[in-house]
């Protein structure tokens, strides 16, 4: 059986932390020994998760976000999670362009973002409970000892 690498990060949910996060998530991708561009696709997409949780799940309201990450083989998985508003459609919501914040100048294109840069994004969401997303990618010449 592989083992498993774990880490979990709890902050709130003030813009000035996600740089935090993503610097945190990053420096924990270091063990397999990315590229240059796996760690900057890894922080893009972090980033507009951690957003979307600040600006859309708790709308600007400071209550705590969670970052859980697991290393296993080669795969890095990440999981966002905010206990906020949640989204109804979520297949609507991740359409690239659509955007329930248009009057703030917000593209639509956090989902699209996300998937371009991650090799799997799965989003669990419930009205009024929160909003999961799940992101993976594997890191195509990894070393460490996770990475075997
Ligand atoms: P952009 O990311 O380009 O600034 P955006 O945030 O509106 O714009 P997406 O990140 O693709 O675009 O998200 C699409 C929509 O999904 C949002 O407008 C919002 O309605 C909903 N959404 C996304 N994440 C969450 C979340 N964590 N909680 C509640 N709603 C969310
Ligand atoms: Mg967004």
């Amino acid at each position: 059986m592989q083992e498993k690498n774990e880490m979990r990060l709890e902050f709130d949910s003030r813009s000035c932390n996600e740089g935090f996060a993503r610097v945190a998530v990053a420096a924990f991708l270091t063990q397999l020994n990315p590229t240059l561009e796996e760690v900057a696709d890894v922080k893009t997409a972090l980033s507009e998760a951690v957003t979307n949780c600040i600006v859309h799940g708790y709308e600007g309201t400071v209550e705590k976000i969670q970052i859980a990450c697991t290393i296993e083989g080669s795969i890095i998985e990440i999981r966002v999670i905010d206990h906020g508003c949640g989204i109804e459609d979520v297949k609507k919501a991740m359409e690239p362009l659509f955007t329930t914040k248009p009057e703030e100048e917000r593209a639509g294109m956090g989902f699209a973002f996300m998937e371009a840069f991650m090799d799997e994004v799965v989003v669990e969401s419930a009205r009024g409970a929160g909003t999961t997303v799940i992101m993976k990618k594997k890191i195509e010449n990894p070393a460490g000892k996770f990475a075997m």
